[in-house]
């Protein structure tokens, strides 16, 4: 494999950014070696800068479920830009978008669009706090909800702690509003209330948690939160910025057939454009601004060309039997991959995520259940796999996406060169 290319562009971008990356995990520090500079996609496969071509896994981290450049994303993208890219006042684009997400969404009456995923879970906690009129979170060790301030903490020891920054310039003061407790742990979140029932705003977790690892929870564990939430007057927030619209349309909400009182998306939702949003009942949303005192505003959100990206990306999610197909061709690849029982790899997924992982457990459903030392096993499998032509997430703590342009032969060639490598 050669890697001249993608090397030089890599010392050059040094000079420009920090670590070389406009986004941390991008710059192949936890797998070691020079990272990759794409130059083009189409479908499932990436080409990069020294002309060498893989099968993606990353897709971008998951917002491409319909593959690269996809000609109906395009072509819309395409028609719109060509009228102007921007003018900060309603286009009817934004409703089309809206309507096509409400219309088939029985968890959320009404949606504001933002920019990021960050954008949309920072807003959502803000009016979380805004609706209570409370102050404190409460979020899991190994979910992942962007790097807004009071979200950038980790457990310190302890059933239920405040947490520590995961941040260098995170004041002390803004963490001590964040209770951390360990994922699938009833008793620890009984504790958090028992401590603090009439301060807590919102329970934030990520239904499906895939930010660190694939740490598949019980249903009868996110049914006990909606539960303990409505008893104590505090808003369940489902972050689905990865699940929402890749776990079926309606995301973990609909899978698991829970209702949480706030919704944040993003990744998918932006059809490979960034877009983000949150969404709530009516009563909720009438909180925001204008229409309520919790200010929200962006100068770029509903994108007039993210919109219909989005509108485009999400269409094609709505036909009939597009999530079923997209698991088979999921279960297809697990399955092959399933057999190759080496050195204790094991994959773990859901609907058409999955995770790569070095163990002997069965199940994994909390953070400190995974092996930091299995990792090393990761790192050498990462790049045997680059070598042969494949691309995921250059971390073993990233999950890996399959989109619909995927096929059979890239999936007999996975599997044929995962056996190979392991
Ligand atoms: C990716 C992600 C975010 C952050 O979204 P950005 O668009 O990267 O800001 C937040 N929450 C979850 C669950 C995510 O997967």
């Amino acid at each position: 494999m050669k890697n001249e290319r993608s090397t030089q562009l890599f010392e050059k971008a040094k000079n420009y950014f920090p670590g070389g990356v406009n986004s941390p995990v991008r710059a192949f520090r936890s797998v070691g070696g020079t990272p990759l500079f794409i130059e083009k996609g189409k479908g499932s496969h990436i080409w990069d800068a020294d002309g060498n071509e893989y099968i993606d896994y990353c897709c971008s981290w998951g917002p491409l479920i319909l593959g690269h450049a996809n000609d109906k994303v395009l072509n819309a993208v395409d028609k719109t830009m060509r009228n102007g890219t921007s003018f900060g006042a309603p286009t009817q684009l934004e409703n089309e978008l809206a309507e096509l997400i409400l219309g088939n969404n029985p968890f959320i009456e009404k949606i504001r669009f933002v920019s990021s995923g960050t954008e949309a879970v920072m807003s959502a906690v803000r009016l979380a706090r805004g609706f209570t009129k409370r102050n404190k979170i409460l979020k899991f060790e190994g979910c992942y909800h962007g790097h807004t301030d009071s979200l950038l903490v980790k457990a310190g020891s302890g059933l239920v702690t405040f947490g520590n920054t995961s941040s260098a310039g995170v004041p002390e003061s803004f963490v001590n509003e964040t209770i951390v407790v360990s994922l699938n742990n009833k008793k620890a979140v009984e504790e958090a209330f028992s401590q603090f029932h009439e301060q807590i705003a919102c329970v934030i977790i990520e239904p499906i948690p895939a930010n660190n690892g694939l740490l598949l929870q019980d249903r009868d564990y996110l049914q006990f939160l909606r539960d303990i939430c409505t008893k104590n007057g505090t808003l369940l927030l489902f972050d689905e910025v990865i699940s929402g619209f890749r776990i079926g349309f309606t995301g973990a909400a609909g899978y698991y057939n829970i209702k949480p009182d706030i919704i944040t998306y993003g990744k998918i939702i932006g059809g490979g454009f960034p877009v983000g949003a949150y969404g709530a009942s009516k009563e909720i949303m009438s909180c925001i601004s204008p229409d309520g005192d919790v200010y929200q505003a962006g100068t770029l959100s509903g994108n007039p060309v993210a919109m219909s990206a989005g509108i485009a990306q999400l269409s094609e999610c709505l036909k009939p039997n597009f999530y079923k197909d997209l698991e088979t061709k999921t279960q297809k690849l697990v399955n092959g991959l399933s057999e190759l029982r080496t050195n204790n790899f094991k994959l773990f997924s859901i609907g058409s995520i999955f995770w790569i992982a070095f163990t002997e457990k069965e199940k994994i459903q909390c953070a400190e259940d995974i092996d930091a030392d299995s990792m090393k096993h990761f790192r050498t499998l990462y790049h045997n796999l680059l070598e042969k032509g494949i691309y995921t997430g250059p971390s073993g703590y990233e999950v890996g996406f399959v989109s619909e342009a995927l096929s059979n032969e890239d999936i007999d060639r996975t599997i044929a060169t995962f056996k190979e490598s392991l």
